[in-house]
């Protein structure tokens, strides 16, 4: 039954509107689908669609101005088809469609040469389907159409139809999962390389390509180069995760931690490389470590100046304690003698008033340096407190700490103080030993200082045995 040319009319019009939609509709989505744009903001999808909307209205208002169709024609008899005469309005509309089209096509075509091979496929399927549509279209458009009066654009898009559903149901081409994965890949701050059974590269993410696009080049399909053997170490199969100094992309250097994950992929022991940022972590690390090291430094400072004499650098009295109750205690169970040796430098005061208080720190200094190298490392020399010092000699009796005590007399009075001819300082020294003359540390102290008092009484510049 013949269709009454204004119902023809009618629906063409209501066509337009489903028609017109197509282009607007398969740019935006080229858009998206490419992340040529993160997203489309409402202005742009207003404007896209604005001269749709204008050529809509023509069309309903066609029979006032005729410019969207200027005539019908019946189609050749017995086809019941009716021949649009296309006025310029209708050949605007096509224009503009191509064009969207066009910039639809070239930004799916760029995103399939960017993507990764994985979704190359998808941006194929789409890219072939368009153009299912768009060569029906272009054909009934075209003047040369060969089939006058014949829509066969729909037969495009029945096409296009069929492959986009074989995009979504074989290669789950709009899987929220995949693109979701693929989201999280493309923006993730990690660096990520996926590797086949032979270590060929299958895949990699923008940051691994930021992260070691300096050092090494990332070509799909071939064997990874590794940098240098450390990151081959980091990589092969079982090394834990290891940190490494990475200069990346823009040559600022940082630290990554890198670990090999296996996996199972297409019957074959793949393995996916995780490039973890811990630039912050390894910088805070080498704080404390650096913070560490200094308290360690400032304790045996702090325990040395504790223990030490600072003019001298002999130690002080309050080690002598310790060190005198240690080693009788350890001459005690080995059974050895200790000798101890009171030393008083002669006439001090007379070196300081003579020279100044500078030059007797001077001659204590001197003394500390002689009894610092004179004795054996068993042995001990402390400053006891001004012009006196005190040695202990580990395993000496008494007439051989006597006699190592006379050496020590004879060494200093040898040694140039840098006082010149005036003065010679000389040295008295006491001597007594554990355990004859006392068998903890005051007893062999006063026996000591007694003998050197006695020294002293004898003349000075000399060793007294204690009795
Ligand atoms: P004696 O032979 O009897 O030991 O006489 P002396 O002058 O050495 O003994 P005295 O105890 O009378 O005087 C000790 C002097 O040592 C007094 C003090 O000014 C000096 N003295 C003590 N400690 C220091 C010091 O650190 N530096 C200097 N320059 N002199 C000191
Ligand atoms: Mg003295
Ligand atoms: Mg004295």
């Amino acid at each position: 039954m013949a269709v009454a040319r204004d119902l023809k009319i009618f629906w063409s019009q209501l066509e337009y509107l489903g028609g017109l939609s197509c282009a607007p509709f398969m740019l935006m989505f080229a858009i998206r689908q490419t992340g040529a744009l993160r997203r489309i903001p409402a202005w742009l999808a207003l404007l896209l669609f604005l001269p749709n909307v204008l050529v809509m209205g023509l069309a309903v208002t066609n029979p006032w101005h005729w410019l969207v169709w200027t005539g019908f024609a019946d189609g050749p008899s017995g086809t019941n088809s009716l021949i649009y005469q296309h006025g310029p309005v209708f050949f605007l509309a096509v224009v503009i469609a191509f064009a969207y089209a066009m910039l639809g096509s070239i930004l799916l075509v760029n995103g399939m040469v960017r993507t990764r091979r994985a979704f190359r496929g998808h941006n194929l399927i789409i890219l072939v389907a368009v153009l299912f549509c768009w060569v029906t279209s272009f054909l009934y458009a075209s003047v040369t159409a060969c089939f006058p009066g014949l829509d066969i654009s729909p037969l495009g898009l029945g096409f296009t139809a069929v492959l986009v559903s074989f995009g979504m149901y074989r290669m789950r081409m709009f899987d929220l999962r995949t693109l979701a994965r693929d989201q999280v890949l493309e923006h993730m701050h990690d660096g990520l390389l996926v590797l086949d059974g032979q270590d060929r590269l299958v895949d990699h993410n923008p940051s691994a390509k930021r992260i070691l696009g300096s050092t090494m080049g990332l070509e799909i399909g071939e064997p990874v180069k590794w940098p240098d053997d450390a990151f081959r170490e980091a990589v092969a199969a079982d090394s834990p995760a290891v940190d490494l100094c990475l200069s990346g992309d823009s040559g600022a250097e940082g630290w990554y931690s890198i670990k090999r994950i296996a996996i199972s992929a297409d019957a074959e022991r793949w393995a996916i490389i995780t490039l973890h940022e811990v630039t912050e972590r390894k910088q805070a690390e080498d704080r404390l470590r650096e913070q560490y090291q200094r308290i360690l430094e400032l304790e045996t400072m702090l325990r040395d100046q504790a223990i030490r004499d600072s003019l001298t650098g002999l130690f002080n009295r309050r080690y002598l304690d310790e060190a005198i109750r240690r080693d009788i205690g350890r001459a005690k169970r080995e059974g050895v003698p200790l000798a101890v040796l009171m030393i008083d430098l002669d006439h001090f005061k007379k070196v300081n008033d003579a020279y100044g208080h500078a030059a007797g720190d001077q001659v204590l200094v001197g003394l500390g340096q002689l009894l610092r190298g004179f004795f054996r490392d068993s042995d001990i020399a402390c400053r006891y407190g001004g012009e006196e010092f005190v040695a202990l000699l580990w395993g000496t009796g008494l007439l051989a700490g006597g006699a190592k005590a006379d050496e020590l007399r004879l060494a200093f009075a040898g040694m140039d103080l840098g006082l010149g001819l005036g003065l010679t300082p000389t040295l008295s020294v006491g001597v007594a030993a554990f355990p004859d003359q006392g068998e903890d540390g005051d007893t062999l102290l006063r026996a000591a200082d007694r003998a050197l008092y006695r020294a002293k009484q004898a003349g000075r510049n000399r060793i007294v045995l204690a009795e």
